[in-house]
């Protein structure tokens, strides 16, 4: 049964993936009349944010806001066309610098986890192999291992209502700023909207793994 929840989570993902990919595509090709870097700009401006600085950065769907260092950054495509596509994901990057403002919950406790999910990232590897290996002799291992495997499962939970509020808030602004218009809007939405499936499909993928190891720990012998 886990198996093919394993399988159908790995054809979901890949589908996504490649819908994601072919949607970008062709939003790339509708033009609006702002690069990624001044859609960011003016949304930055008109919620009252001053402090975060907008930068281009290396790679494809590399963007992403930084709360320590309070950037914006924008993937080479994205800082500088000026096409749909663009506009949403400059927006989304800003939707985040919004929360990060206003001090929304979702991403406070997201942020806090970073570093309990950096330190069992490092780990859980290693305590899930040997945890399994040893599953019979010494189950304390496998233990540990799933503690801090459940705290990446929990953080990429925590990111499904963080990702979807931060794509709202750029859906809202778009087209109340006129950035996106009635033939326009709809495009800007499906691709965020695919974009936000990525996490649902990778949330759930985590939630699979969990279960799987949790059954290996609760199916030992003694
Ligand atoms: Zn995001």
């Amino acid at each position: 049964m886990i198996w093919i929840i394993f399988i159908a989570v790995a054809i979901a993902s890949f589908a996504v993936q490649a819908s994601l990919n072919a949607k970008f595509k062709k939003y790339s090709k509708i033009p609006v009349g702002l690069t990624g870097r001044e859609v960011a700009y003016k949304m930055l401006q008109a919620n009252g944010i001053t402090d975060v600085k907008i930068i281009s950065t290396p790679g494809q769907l590399t963007d992403h806001y930084n709360p320590t260092n309070k950037t914006v950054n924008l993937s080479e495509g994205v800082y500088n066309s000026a096409n749909v596509a663009a506009a949403a994901v400059a927006a989304h990057e800003c939707g985040h610098a919004v929360q990060h403002a206003h001090a929304y919950a979702p991403l406070k406790m997201r942020s806090s986890l970073v570093p309990v999910v950096n330190f069992a990232s490092k780990w859980m590897q290693w305590l899930l192999l040997a945890g399994i290996i040893f599953v019979e002799s010494f189950p304390q291992l496998l233990l540990v291992g799933i503690i801090l495997f459940a705290t990446t499962t929990l953080f990429s939970f925590i990111t499904l209502p963080v990702e979807i509020d931060a794509s709202r808030r750029a859906l809202a602004w778009l087209s109340n700023a006129g950035i996106t218009n009635y033939s326009t809007q709809g495009p800007a939405k499906d691709a965020l909207k695919t974009a936000a499936y990525t996490y649902v499909i990778a949330a759930l993928g985590s939630l699979a793994s969990l279960i799987y190891y949790i059954m290996i720990f609760t199916g030992r012998r003694n």
